[in-house]
């Protein structure tokens, strides 16, 4: 059985029609940039995330770029932020000339540890971005009691975790601003690039559509240095109809998730997902570790399962980094997950039958 790692068809089919009536509405329209279709993601997504406010906006890098920006964080300024994440946390701290200081993870969750903050804080600190990585809420009433105790601005990066809730809130809601994805592969995808920013701030709001539209209230005047960082109408149509079966989405992952734990149980040198309490994850990615990490990855592509790793090389390690000065061996727990993690095919719609066969065939790479 050849499985891949992610399957769009099996998502899209059922919904095909749907998807082309919200395209004709557009083509029909004769209107392409801030129109009706964006104006209704926003209110859409606004109310499933819980929050006063969302901006459309280009894709998750722009929102989490523009969001630092509302807060005029710039040179000078230090941004605490995870030393496991995808590059677009960290690349968004350099765009606005902010440094980036690293917070390692808690090796069960894979989420920045709320207990290592406060050593990194200085008088340049400015924020913290959490990361709800591969789908799990991070620890947010800790890291909020810290940001509030040391005057900082939190930024979610929710891009991945759409959906999942600490303490019965969701993410996305905790931060002063925050910002998502909608890039194809996430919970939530357009059919191309977008991303999307909530806030319960009005003035953060309003600061935010301003910059993502070439800094522009009255056409044509130019109040600050913006963005054209805007969501196409065409987009914001397509997300407008998936939005409403994200929650199904969720609890097809969260299912899928189950019967993974259930058929790859009682490996020894395989780790498993861990939930923190409090936290719920919508398995964006399905992530397990093992010494053999390239081994099974291998295997499993010559039995033709596809997998993938998130991510092979932690930013600072990476080459645009460098100036950083760090190396192997400074943040220890970002480098071993990247040395052991590996991303085993999910997708809404994927079966159980899918999931036996991987299970097994990871079975018979560990020989029990
Ligand atoms: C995907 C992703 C982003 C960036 O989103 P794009 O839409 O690809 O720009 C940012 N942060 C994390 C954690 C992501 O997974």
């Amino acid at each position: 059985m050849k499985i891949p790692f992610l399957n769009f068809g099996a998502t899209h089919h059922p919904m095909k029609n749907e998807m082309m009536n919200a395209f004709e509405k557009v083509y029909d329209s004769n209107w392409f940039v801030l129109g009706e279709q964006v104006s209704a993601f926003e209110s859409n997504y606004a109310a499933f995330n819980q929050v006063k406010h969302a901006v459309a906006v280009s894709n998750g890098l722009d929102a989490l770029h523009i969001a630092l920006k509302t807060l005029n964080i710039g040179p000078g300024d230090e941004v605490i932020v995870p030393s496991n994440t995808f590059i677009a946390t960290v690349l968004a701290v350099s765009y606005v000339g902010a440094s980036p200081i690293f917070v390692e993870p808690n090796i069960q969750t894979y989420n920045i540890d709320p207990s290592k903050i406060e050593a990194v804080i200085t008088s340049k600190t400015k924020a913290i971005m959490p990361v709800h990585l591969y789908g799990q809420a991070c620890e947010m009433d800790a890291i909020m009691q810290i940001a509030e105790k040391y005057n900082l601005t939190v930024i979610e990066d929710n891009a991945q975790a759409q959906g999942a809730t600490y303490n019965n809130k969701i993410t996305g809601s905790f931060g002063h601003i925050n910002g998502t994805s909608f890039y194809p592969g996430k919970n939530l995808g357009a059919l191309g690039d977008a991303g999307g920013i909530t806030t319960n701030e009005p003035t953060l709001f309003e600061k935010a559509k301003v910059l993502s539209n070439y800094g522009t209230r009255v056409k044509y005047v130019n109040d600050e240095i913006g963005f054209n960082m805007r969501m196409d109408e065409c987009q914001a149509a397509f997300l407008n109809v998936k939005l409403n079966y994200l929650p199904t989405w969720i609890a097809q992952r969260q299912e899928i998730a189950n019967w993974y734990n259930h058929h790859l149980s009682n490996i020894n040198e395989l780790i498993l997902p861990n939930v923190a309490e409090n936290a719920t994850h919508t398995y964006h990615l399905y992530v397990v570790r093992t010494e053999k990490r390239d081994a099974l990855m291998n295997y499993l592509s010559e039995h033709e399962i596809g997998t993938l790793i998130h991510y092979p090389i932690p930013p600072h390690l990476q080459k645009a980094y460098s100036n950083l000065g760090l190396s192997k061996g400074d943040l220890p727990i970002a480098e071993e997950i990247a040395d052991t993690c590996l991303s085993l095919p999910i997708w809404p719609g994927m079966q159980e039958e899918h999931v036996v066969h991987i299970a097994n065939t990871i079975k018979q790479f560990f020989q029990v």
